[in-house]
């Protein structure tokens, strides 16, 4: 994998941990209640992360999080409202999400409305996506008439996720948070997907990432939720289109564009080549799509470079 950027330096604050596309800090007096989740405007394809960034990215993935948090009704991370809550730094406000820190469970929480990705090839092979049997015959992109709850193991840093059955999460969790960690984002899901419909958006798939509150022991929603980083949309009126290609419905709300780009200009071997700006522009333009989309609403902060 590449190596990442140094990450921003951000003063009373201690770096702690950088993903492919977030940085961690907690404050550097040594209160650990509080967790700073800086988004980037990196953007990862194929396990690389890329160059150049897509600015604007972070800002606008963390205010569509922060849109669909005010959603969900489930006790979530966000933490600027707590009496105690440390101040954001200035610089990094519009992508940060100051949040309680919690005790993270390691399952990555997929509920699927639609089969395709890792779970169609999953299913191509096997006639199951994380032992959840389903009818012969689907096809990649087809809607599925119920969700699936299909989890995944939060593998170490550098490792891959794996997909599991839930009864693999049940060992991994205990039976009492497995089921609770699966209801909860069924339900989440299930909301979630009927707000998008009302909007000409299909959400395909996504990911949710849950906590336990180190005090009272409840369970909450964290990480970023709903986001295009973190789900697969499709735009519905051409999800529908069969005159279009399969590829072109099923073209999501994201990163495709780098993805398409770097399948025609790149073997996958070694470094991947530089994007080109036209792809920079287009990329933040989709990600902005789908923003207004959803929420009808411009977002509320202009493209920066960082
Ligand atoms: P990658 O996304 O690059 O595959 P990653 O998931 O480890 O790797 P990020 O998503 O960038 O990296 O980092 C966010 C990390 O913060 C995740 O490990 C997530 O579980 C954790 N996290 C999110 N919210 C909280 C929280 N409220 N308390 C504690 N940890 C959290
Ligand atoms: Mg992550």
């Amino acid at each position: 994998m590449t190596p990442l950027p140094a990450p921003t330096q951000l003063a009373g604050w201690r770096h702690i941990y950088s993903g492919k596309v977030r940085d961690l800090y907690t404050p550097e007096n040594g209160a650990d209640a509080h967790l700073l989740v800086v988004a980037s405007n990196r953007v990862s394809a194929f396990d690389h992360v890329l160059e150049p960034p897509i600015p604007g990215k972070g800002a606008l993935l963390t205010a569509l999080s922060n849109w669909w948090f005010a959603r969900i009704d489930l006790p979530n991370h966000l933490a600027a409202n707590d009496p105690d809550a440390p101040a954001v730094p200035a610089e990094v406000v519009d992508r940060a999400m100051l949040s309680r820190k919690l005790e993270m469970y390691p399952i990555e929480c997929v509920v699927r409305g639609a089969l395709t990705g890792s779970g169609f090839v999953e299913y191509q092979r096997t006639g199951a996506v994380c032992g959840i049997e389903l009818p012969t015959g689907l096809n990649d992109g087809d809607l599925l008439d119920e969700p699936i709850y299909t989890p995944a193991y939060k593998a170490p840093l550098g490792e891959h996720d794996e997909n599991i059955t839930f009864e693999r999460s049940a060992e991994l969790v205990g039976a009492e948070a497995a089921t609770a960690l699966r209801d909860a984002s069924l339900q989440i899901f299930t909301a979630a997907r009927d707000l998008a419909a009302a909007r000409g958006v299909v959400l395909a798939d996504t990911k949710f990432e849950f906590g336990r509150d180190p005090i009272s022991g409840e369970l909450v929603l964290a990480d970023e939720v709903l986001t295009s980083d973190s789900s697969r949309y499709w735009d519905a009126s051409v999800y529908h289109d069969t005159t279009l290609s399969h590829r072109d419905r099923l073209a999501s709300f994201d990163k495709q564009i780098v993805r398409n780009w770097l399948a025609e200009h790149w073997d996958k071997t070694g470094e991947p080549p530089v994007l080109p700006e036209e792809i920079v522009a287009q990329t933040y333009d989709r990600y902005r799509e789908l923003y207004v989309r959803l929420t009808g609403g411009e977002p509320p902060y202009t493209p920066v470079a960082v």
